[in-house]
């Protein structure tokens, strides 16, 4: 039986998706807005426009941190304040934990529910002010069951070279 997908399933596949463009060698994170169950917005991790990307030049490393990335989370931030889209009451769907300066941002951006898949280096601050701002906070997990039935390899025309 076809199980059609759920919408956590749903944008959860898209953010990851969304992180297979990363630029950056360290973690390749993904992250959709979404609100009234329609995405606004989506980022990766990558540098600012057109500087060097991490995956061509290595990173650009401070104190063991990568500086030159712009976060999936922030990118997609921006990219509603550049094009004119309201954050508020929005729901996140990224692969990793939010840092904190994410979720400081994300947070007074107007976010009002954070679904992440991995746990990555949860900060304690970031989750006292979740709390703080009444956030909804869920780890969810990809249901494998789902993914087999993406199987994304269908749409593909075997008519058509792909060039
Ligand atoms: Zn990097
Ligand atoms: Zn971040």
């Amino acid at each position: 039986m076809k199980k059609r997908i759920d919408w956590d399933q749903y944008f959860m596949v898209q953010a990851t998706l969304l992180a297979s463009r990363s630029t950056c060698k360290r973690l390749s994170v993904g992250a959709v807005l979404v609100r009234d169950k329609r995405i606004i917005a989506g980022g990766y991790n990558g540098s600012v426009s057109g500087d060097d990307h991490c995956i061509d030049e290595g990173c650009y490393l401070r104190d063991g941190h990568c500086v030159r990335t712009i976060h999936a989370e922030m990118n997609a931030i921006l990219q509603c304040a550049r094009f004119g889209m309201s954050t508020d009451g929005a729901s996140l769907y990224v692969t990793d934990f939010p840092c904190l300066q994410c979720t400081k941002s994300l947070l007074q951006a107007g976010i009002k529910e954070i679904n992440y898949i991995r746990n990555y280096h949860n900060d304690d601050y970031a989750m006292k002010l979740i709390k703080l701002k009444n956030v909804r906070l869920r780890q969810i997990n990809l249901d494998q069951d789902i993914l087999d039935q993406v199987h994304l390899d269908q749409y593909i025309d075997p008519q058509v070279a792909r060039k």
